[in-house]
C-alpha cells in the first residue's frame, strides 16, 4: 500500500510506470502473508518490485516502450523473473525505458521521457530510466532493468541508487527482448548492494531455454559480503584525465581512491590504450546485432500493423516506419549498413577484433587487480532535451560504461555523493568475469 500510494501520488509526474498491477500486487502480498504465517516464505517474501519494459510476464503487456509492440502481450514469463515469482517477491508494474532500450536519457521511449525526481527537469537517464526513478521516488523497493551498454549503472548514477550489471551469461536472457544478443545482461536497481547480491542469487543459473546462460554454480551472493582487508585497485589515467570530465564528478573519485589507499588498499593509475575505441566499436557491433534482432518486427507476429499497406512489400515498410521510433530506425540503418556485403570487413570485422583487444586488456589489467574503478558517467543528471538533438554527444556519454560491456564483466555503480547542484554522482567498479561476491563485498564497503 505504501508503494502503491507512492506512484498514485509521483507517476503522473515522473512517469517511471507505463503500467501498474495494484489488484494483482495485493493478491501476491496476501498470499505471501499466508505463507509467512506458515513458515513456508521464499527468500524474497515481500520484496515489492518493478519489471522494466523489456521482460516477459505472462499475459502482461510488453512493448519495450515502443509503438510497434502495441497490444502484444506476452505468451510466456522470463526466466529471471518466473525466479523472483517462486521467491515471492511481489510485482507493481511495468517500467518506462528508451525504446528497445536504446538511449541514455529515456528520451527514445514512445511514453515520453521520465523525470529526474530530484530535478525534474533533468533526465532518469537511460535506457532503465523509469526503473532508477521508480526505486529513487519510492515506489518499489527494486528494479529489475537490463544493460547492454550502461543501461542500469547509467540511471542508477542519475538518481543516486545502486546499478548492477553481472559478468555476461550469469543471468538468461530468455524472455528479455533482445537488443544486442552479445551484450545483453539483466541487471539490478536497487538502494543497496544487498539487495543486489540477494536479487543475483535468485535470478542467476543455469537455464535449459537459454544455450548462452553459464552452468557455473550460483553463490550464496548474500551471504558473501564481507569485503576483503586489502585489494589490488586500478584506475584507468586517462579516464580520470579526461577532457569532458566532470571535474566534481573527477574529485569523488579522487577522493574515494585516496581514501583506499588511505585503508591500506594498492591503488595504482593504469594504462589502457583503448579508451577513443570504445563507443566506436560498442555502437557498430550494437548496431550490427540489433538490425538483426529488430528484423522480427514486420507487422506480421506481434503487434502493430500499418493499416493502409497494399502488399507484404508495402506491409513491411509501412508498418516499421510507423512503428519504429527515430532513434531505433537510425540504429537498424547503421547496422544494416555496417553488416552489408560491401562493408562487412572494413566496419563489422574491423569492431570485432577491436572489441578482442579490448577484451584482452581489459581481463589482463583485472587479473592484475581486483578491480577498475571508474567514472560511471562523464556529467550528473543533464537537462531533459539537452543532448537530445545531438546523437553523437549521446553516444559518447557511455564512454565509462561501455568498457564491461564489451568485455562482458561485472560492473557496479554505486551513490558517491552529490555535486554542489545536489545531483548524484556515481562511482563504477568493474571486476573479472564471475567475481560478484568479490564486486559486490567491496562495492557495499564503498557505500
Ligand atoms: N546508451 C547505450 C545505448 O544506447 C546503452 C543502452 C543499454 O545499455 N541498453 O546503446
Amino acid at each position: 500500500e505504501y508503494y502503491l500510494d507512492n506512484i498514485e501520488r509521483h507517476n503522473g509526474r515522473l512517469n517511471a510506470f507505463l503500467e501498474v498491477w495494484p489488484d494483482e500486487a495485493r493478491a501476491q502480498a496476501d498470499a505471501v502473508d499466508a505463507k509467512l504465517a506458515a513458515g513456508t516464505a521464499g527468500k524474497l517474501a515481500g520484496m515489492v518490485i518493478g519489471l522494466k519494459d523489456v521482460l516477459a510476464y505472462k499475459d502482461h503487456a510488453l512493448q519495450s516502450s515502443s509503438h510497434i509492440l502495441d497490444g502484444f502481450k506476452s505468451l510466456f514469463t522470463a526466466s529471471a523473473v518466473q525466479r523472483l515469482l517462486d521467491e515471492d517477491a511481489i510485482f507493481i508494474g511495468r517500467q518506462n525505458c528508451d525504446e528497445f532500450a536504446m538511449g541514455a536519457s529515456n528520451e527514445t521511449s514512445y511514453f515520453g521521457p521520465v523525470r529526474n525526481a530530484l530535478d525534474e527537469e533533468r533526465v532518469s537517464g537511460g535506457s532503465s530510466g523509469g526503473s532508477a526513478v521508480a526505486v529513487q521516488a519510492d515506489m518499489c523497493l527494486a528494479s529489475i532493468g537490463s544493460d547492454t551498454g550502461g543501461s542500469v549503472r547509467q540511471p542508477a548514477a542519475f538518481c543516486g541508487i545502486v546499478g548492477f550489471k553481472p559478468t555476461y551469461s550469469r543471468i538468461s536472457r530468455y524472455g528479455l527482448v533482445a537488443y544486442a544478443s552479445s551484450f545483453d545482461q539483466i541487471g539490478t536497481l536497487t538502494r543497496s548492494v544487498d539487495d543486489a547480491a540477494l536479487l543475483l542469487e535468485v535470478m542467476a543459473g543455469a537455464d535449459d531455454f537459454d544455450s548462452t546462460v553459464s552452468q557455473r554454480e550460483v553463490p550464496a551472493y548474500s551471504q558473501l559480503l564481507e569485503p576483503a582487508p586489502h585489494y589490488r585497485i586500478g584506475y584507468i589515467r586517462d579516464a580520470v584525465e579526461r577532457p569532458g570530465l566532470n571535474p566534481e564528478i573527477k574529485g569523488a573519485l579522487e577522493r574515494t581512491l585516496d581514501e583506499l589507499r588511505g585503508q591500506g588498499h594498492v591503488v595504482d593509475a593504469v594504462d589502457f590504450p583503448y579508451l577513443d575505441y570504445m563507443v566506436p566499436t560498442y555502437y557498430i557491433l550494437t548496431t550490427a546485432e540489433a538490425s538483426s534482432n529488430l528484423s522480427r518486427f514486420d507487422g506480421v507476429k506481434y503487434g502493430y500493423r500499418a493499416p493502409d499497406a497494399t502488399d507484404l512489400a508495402s506491409l513491411y515498410k509501412k508498418t516499421r516506419s510507423q512503428g519504429f521510433g527515430p532513434e531505433v530506425q537510425r540504429r537498424i540503418l547503421l547496422g544494416t549498413f555496417v553488416l552489408s556485403a560491401d562493408y562487412y570487413d572494413a566496419y563489422y570485422t574491423k569492431a570485432q577484433q577491436v572489441r578482442r583487444l579490448i577484451k584482452e586488456k581489459t581481463d589482463e589489467l583485472l587479473r592484475q587487480y581486483d578491480f577498475l574503478v571508474l567514472p560511471t558517467t562523464p556529467t550528473t543528471a543533464f537537462r531533459l532535451g539537452e543532448n537530445k538533438k545531438d546523437t553523437l554527444a549521446m553516444y559518447l556519454a557511455d564512454i565509462f560504461t561501455v568498457q564491461a560491456s564489451l568485455a562482458g564483466v561485472p560492473a557496479v555503480s554505486v551513490p558517491a555523493g552529490n555535486d554542489s547542484q545536489g545531483l548524484p554522482i556515481g562511482l563504477q567498479i568493474v571486476s573479472g568475469a564471475f567475481r560478484e561476491e568479490h564486486l559486490l563485498a567491496f562495492a557495499k564497503s564503498l557505500t
